[in-house]
């Protein structure tokens, strides 16, 4: 039923049947691509790649538009036909999701979500290119780079993984941020490919399109467009995670001339697709959602700060940090990532007033170095790093016991007058995690609406579940 079988080539025919018995790949005179060793399988592939992708989904500005959507589907379907039989696992579930961004990249997790920027069709000129990259994307999948990955790693906790990747992915700053200093760079690293995967993926990718109809050739021009770009202020994201094994666009070539292309499934619509982007809303930037992690010196805002800030909504979402917790916050607030930890914040709750960053509603998770491997003492150095640096704080409570996803913590009161000249309450919220730094979780809000924001506090401080052993 396969192409490669249908194809007439009586070589191809003779070459996979050979190639099932010896379990590598092998089609004519094409490079020979074998997955790297995995201790993993397929199934858990898909299972984590479907955790990752449902809180991708939820981040990401995901294009719900049936054309574009339905051309992305037969592109992806073209591919995936033309795949390798023996590498296309039946348990894989491909999807193909169009995403509102402009920066040039496409993503694909485990087991087959895969995620396509608006940004790589309006930098392709032909059809080719895009489908290249996605071509490119699937082979990850196939050859299970992301599992082949973790399967170089020691101790590694699957449960753990799919959130990892996510904040790896969504984070910025998240996902990297807090993952310094220990183990919970595991979802950055797991997606950040090796230059001998990438080489893997770009031979696959140009067999796939080949077979798919398309030529090869087209995926090297939008690796040189990406080189292009990557001179640029701003380095195309899809580069730190798919490095330039060297001499990419010539062995792509290379590769071609070896290549037979074949007819092609897929058909037209690229440019009716390419034209319904124009109808959407402007494509976002990641840099619009993540100003905050990267350190360029960008404030953060979340509305504007002396306007009403809204009570919480009653409905919540959930939101998890890297490898490291999970927590549910309500609706209406937003997500800011900070360097080694992450705010939740109610509209006009953060941002400059006169001339200072200042912080008035919402609350803050993240975890820090413990000075001490005793809560108390970790705790208290935490606590006077925290009025030393706002000289308007002042302890108001002396730490008492509490419990934090399930652990003994600490919980702490702190009142002064802020920035902005309100009285402020800041409640601080500490535990030890298993690699022996300090987990907190903060709350902020000015005294006079305390009473507005306590039962929210009090519902995020209870959703809290630490996920670090
Ligand atoms: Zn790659």
């Amino acid at each position: 039923m396969m192409f490669s079988v249908r194809r007439s080539r009586p070589s191809a025919w003779l070459a996979t049947v050979l190639a099932a018995s010896l379990g590598v790949m092998v089609v004519t005179a094409q490079t020979v691509v074998t997955p790297p060793k995995n201790k993993f399988t397929p199934e858990q592939d898909v299972q984590l790649g479907k955790e990752a992708a449902a809180e991708v989904r939820q981040q990401y500005p995901v294009i719900s538009d049936d054309q574009i959507s339905a051309y992305l589907d037969r592109a992806g379907r073209s591919l995936v036909a033309a795949s390798p039989k023996n590498l296309n696992h039946p348990v894989f579930e491909y999807s193909f999701t169009p995403v509102n961004l402009k920066e040039i990249n496409a993503f694909a997790l485990p087991g087959g979500p895969m995620f396509v920027n608006r940004g790589m069709f309006d930098a392709a000129e032909v059809e080719g290119e895009v489908v290249g990259v996605m071509a490119h994307e699937l082979a990850h999948v196939l050859l299970r780079h992301g599992t082949a990955n973790a399967t170089k790693a020691q101790k590694f906790q699957i449960g753990a993984v799919a959130g990892a990747i996510a904040g790896a992915i969504i984070g910025g700053g998240w996902g990297e941020a807090i993952s310094q200093g220990s183990q919970f760079g595991l979802g950055a690293w797991l997606m950040k490919y090796s230059r001998d995967y990438e080489k893997q993926a770009d031979l696959l990718g140009a067999q796939i399109m080949a077979r798919a109809g398309y030529d090869p050739r087209d995926l090297a021009k939008m690796f040189e467009a990406i080189e292009r770009e990557s001179k640029g202020s701003t380095p195309p994201q899809w580069l730190s995670s798919h490095p330039n094994p060297g001499n990419r666009v010539q062995y792509i070539r290379a590769e071609a001339d070896k290549l037979t292309i074949g007819p092609r499934s897929n058909g037209t619509g690229f440019a009716s697709a390419k034209a319904r982007f124009a109808t959407l809303p402007p494509a976002r930037s990641m840099s619009d959602k993540t100003n905050a992690g990267s350190g360029g010196g960008g404030t953060a805002t979340v509305g504007t700060v002396g306007r009403p800030v809204p009570a919480p909504d009653t409905r919540y979402k959930t939101a998890r940090g890297g490898q490291l917790f999970q927590v549910s916050v309500p609706a209406n607030w937003t997500g800011v990532n900070g360097e080694n930890a992450v705010k939740f914040v109610a509209e006009n709750g953060l941002g400059d007033y006169q001339g200072q960053s200042v912080f008035t509603h919402g609350v803050e998770l993240g975890v820090t170095r413990a000075s001490s491997r005793n809560l108390t003492t970790a705790t208290e150095a935490f606590v006077n790093a925290i009025v030393s640096s706002n000289p308007g704080l002042r302890v108001s409570r002396d730490s008492q016991a509490v419990r934090i996803s399930q652990r003994s913590g600490l919980g702490t009161a702190l009142a002064g007058r802020s920035a902005t000249g309100d009285t402020e309450r800041v409640g601080v919220y500490t535990t030890l995690l298993a690699d022996g730094s300090l987990f907190y979780y903060l709350t902020v809000v000015p005294e006079r609406d305390a009473d507005r924001f306590a039962a929210a506090f009090d519902r995020v401080g209870n959703s809290i579940r630490l996920t670090d052993r």
